[in-house]
Formats: structure tokens, sequence, C-alpha cells
């Protein structure tokens, strides 16, 4: 029985209810009524149910897919202006007892392992602080014997003390195995940021064939972690799924009825929503799943997951090339990660042989300097901005903001005082000066007065060597 307040996954991700919403997408997705009534209530910017969702997503009618698309780059426009926040993985160790069928890391696999040492992840940490990267986001494998949770809390303990030359890491956040509510709660108590774990797939069955083995084999534990993460006072958490694994429609019903579950039971919905797609890695071939998706079809996808979660950011990583992520920039990704290693131990070795503890092959292997030029060149601000975390705008809090779009009012300045900070510090003189240009633009289109004042006054100040400024 479908209960989207329920606390047990079986109920708020039915089966039943995808399977009905399935059906119903298909029977009225060609029904212009309907659709347009859908289009309708989405250009109020309140959301739409996973229902109303999945018949945009089946929708084929062409004009009607160019309208799901401005409707996409419009909401994008008015949460998030033209702002993109950077931010990049940091693998701390690929030790895993589970054995996800989709990942090289998984217990039977021979690829080598290892885990950083305090030492290693400091030296990791000065790597990412040297090209100007200020947030990231932790991962490590399932393994209670080398990857308990005191480790993960050494390590972000150990992340957060850095302070390589004018460089800080401001924001942690985590993508460790699903826990227990205790164990949020360390976490919650040594200042992550959001707490980030990929459901993988919504389709009970296919869940259980692709992890065979290990802890993560017990779906509801998984499906019910963002719960007892929320109970263990962590109020920013980022669903996803694994986009290529199963049927995306019903990956898409699944992930929209996730966030609704956690806007019933918590009165918030997830901060991110991150939209990976299965790539090569050692022993792993995408081909060998059931749900590949185009490229065209996955611009759809994200188009539908801005007009369906406005006020939830979108994350997109190096898994794509740049010529998707440039496409989903414009529909709706608002996070993108830029010079990821996605091996333990790559920023320092990005060579050695800890290119072989890769976790997937990275499509988009551009230095973050390259990727900032791209992005301005694009009209896109690079945002380093951490202010909300920092001000303890999280949860509720963060989403009353954001819903009412009083969050825009602080983005802007803040992503030009960041950038300020990285042009400052890091970018190349070519970078330097598109983005010195790219601030004076982008200065004009804050509307009060006294906030372009304030922002004028800061980027002085970093130019006079001063960092940390922010609303
Ligand atoms: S996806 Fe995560 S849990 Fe699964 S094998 Fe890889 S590291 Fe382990
Ligand atoms: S002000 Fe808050 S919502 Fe805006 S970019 Fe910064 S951290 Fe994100």
């Amino acid at each position: 029985m479908y209960n989207a307040g329920s606390e047990k996954a079986e109920e708020f991700i039915s089966r039943e209810e995808i399977e009905r919403t399935l059906e119903y997408a298909q029977r009225v997705k060609d029904d212009m009524s309907v659709v347009d009534s859908i289009l309708e209530k989405a250009r109020e910017t309140k959301g739409l149910s996973h229902r109303e969702a999945s018949v945009l997503l089946a929708c084929n009618n062409e004009d009607k897919v160019h309208e799901i698309f401005d409707l996409a780059f419009e909401i994008k426009q008015q949460f998030y202006g033209n702002r993109i926040v950077l931010f990049a993985p940091l693998y701390l160790s690929n030790y895993c007892v589970n054995g996800c069928l989709y990942c090289p890391y998984h217990q039977g696999s021979d690829i080598p392992r290892k885990k950083l040492s305090q030492e290693e992840i400091r030296a990791e940490t000065a790597a990412l602080q040297d090209m100007g990267h200020k947030r990231l986001a932790v991962e490590a494998g399932e393994d209670p014997v080398n990857n308990p949770i005191e480790y993960i809390l050494e390590s972000l303990d150990t992340i957060y003390g850095v302070k390589h030359k004018n460089g800080a890491i401001r924001r942690v956040n985590v993508n460790i195995a699903a826990t227990t509510v205790e164990n949020y709660r360390k976490l919650h108590d040594a200042g992550i940021g959001t707490y980030i774990l990929f459901q993988e797939t919504y389709d009970k069955a296919g869940y259980g064939r692709l992890h065979p083995a290990g802890p993560k084999h017990n779906y509801a534990y998984h499906t019910e972690a963002m719960d007892r993460a929320m109970r263990g006072d962590i109020d920013d958490v980022g669903l996803g799924v694994l986009f290529g694994l199963e049927n995306y429609a019903c990956e898409f019903a699944g992930l929209l009825m996730h966030a609704e579950h956690l806007e019933a039971v918590f009165g918030v919905g997830p901060h991110t929503i991150s939209v990976p797609r299965v790539k090569p890695a050692q022993g792993v071939d995408p081909a060998s799943f059931d749900g590949g998706v185009s490229d065209d079809l996955f611009a759809k996808i994200a188009a539908c997951i801005r007009i369906a979660v406005p006020y939830t950011g979108m994350i997109i990583s190096t898994r794509e090339g740049q010529g998707v992520r440039e496409k989903l920039l414009r529909l709706g990704v608002s996070q993108i990660s830029g010079a990821s290693r996605t091996s333990v131990g790559g920023y320092v070795d990005d060579e050695g042989p800890e290119e072989d503890t890769r976790q997937f092959e990275v499509s988009d292997t551009r230095t973050l300097d390259e990727v900032i030029k791209w992005l301005i060149d694009l009209d896109y601000v690079p945002s380093f901005c951490t202010a909300c975390y920092r001000a303890g705008r999280t949860g509720d809090r963060f989403m009353e903001l954001c819903k009412s779009k009083q969050i825009l009012n602080c983005c802007h300045p803040n992503a030009l005082m960041t950038l300020k900070e990285y042009l400052m510090d890091y970018a190349a003189p070519e970078t330097f000066r598109a983005g010195e240009r790219l601030i004076e633009k982008e200065i004009g289109a804050i509307p009060k007065e006294k906030v372009r004042d304030l922002v004028r006054k800061n980027l002085v100040n970093i130019q006079n060597g001063q960092r940390d400024f922010r609303l």
C-alpha cells in the first residue's frame, strides 16, 4: 500500500504505485490537454508530483518536449540564475565488503585496495586546495574493519584542519554507506555538509540482483537511510540513482517519490539530486545492464527533475563529458565537479599506481582552471560559495529561503566574491582576465545598491589579501 508518510521503504517507494504511475503516464502522454495542464501547474514553480512529472517524461510530442526544455531553463534561471557551484570528490578508501555489480570496488574484485592515512589525506586536501577547491565530497567503500566511522570522523577533522597558503575546505559533503542514527549524529556533529547516498535503483527486484552480497543487499535498510540521517540531525541529504542499471522511468518516479516522502515526514525535501549514469570501469561494462539512457533522454530526465523539484540542487559529475555537461547546465544542473580524480590518492599522484584504484572512468578530464574558463566563456558564474552551511542555513531554513527565492539575494554576491578569491589565488592569466570582466559585468546584476556597494568593498579587500567574505 503506497503511503508517502510511511517509515517503511516498501510503502513510501511502493512498487504498485510506480507501476500505476508508469501506466498512467503511458495512457495520457498523448492527451495534450493533460500535458498542458501539468505544464501550466509547473509554471507556478512549486513543483510537480511524481505522477505529473512522469507524464512529462513520457510525452514525446516534439512541441511539448521543447516547452519542457524551455520551462526547465526558465526555472533554472529563476532559482539559480547563471551560477554554478563547484566541488571535487575525495576518495578515502576503496575497501568494500559489498557486492555491487556495477562498481569495481565490490568485494570480489581484484582491484588494488588502498586506504589513505591521515598524512595522505592532508596531502590530498592540500593538492585540492592548490587547485582552488573549497567544497569536497568524501567517498569511501563500506568496510567496518578498514573504514569504520571513527576513520571517517578523523578524516573529516583532518580535512577541515588543513590550511594551505590561502586555501581552505569550507564544506565537506559525505558519501558513505547507509548507517545507524547514532553514526549519522556523529557525522552531523563533525560538521558535514550534505549526506549523500545514491539509491542506485528503486526497482526492488533489480536492487536485489545488483547487490548480491554485503550489508547493502538489504534494500529496506538502504532505502530508509535518509530517514535515519534526518533523525540523526542531518537535515541536508542528497539523493541519486545510477541511470543505466534499470528502467529509467521507474527510477525517475522512485526518485521523486523519495523526495515526496522526505517532505511528508520531515517537512524538507532533498538538498540535492545527483544524476550519474553507469560508466566503464575495471570489470564494468555499462552495456551489460538493462537500462541504457541516450544523451537526449538523459537531458529530458534532467529537465523533468528541474521542473518537478525546482528548489532542489542538481549535480552532475565528471562521469559526463563536456558536451553533455554543457547541455545539462542549461536545463537545471546547479553543481558540478571539476578536475576530479576517482582513485584513492589520485590528486597527489595522478599518473602512478593510484590510477588503478579508480571507481570509474572520468569523461571530463579538464583541469579546474579549464572548467572555470569554460564556464565563464559560457556566461556562467563559477561559484565556490559555502555560505548557507556555514551560516546554519540548512534543512528547512535553507528550503524556506530557496522556495521563496530569497536565496537569490545571497547567492550572486557570494558567487562573485568566491570567484574573485579563485582568480586572485589560482587562475591562469587568461582565466583571470575573463573572470575580472565577468565580475564587473555581474556586479551590475545585483539589485540592491547597498549589497552592490558591500560586494565592491569586499572585492577590494580580497584584492588586498583578505579572504572569506560571505552574505
Ligand atoms: S558502490 Fe559503494 S558500496 Fe558498492 S561496491 Fe562500490 S564502494 Fe562498495
Ligand atoms: S548562498 Fe547558499 S544556496 Fe547560495 S550558493 Fe551559497 S551556499 Fe548555495
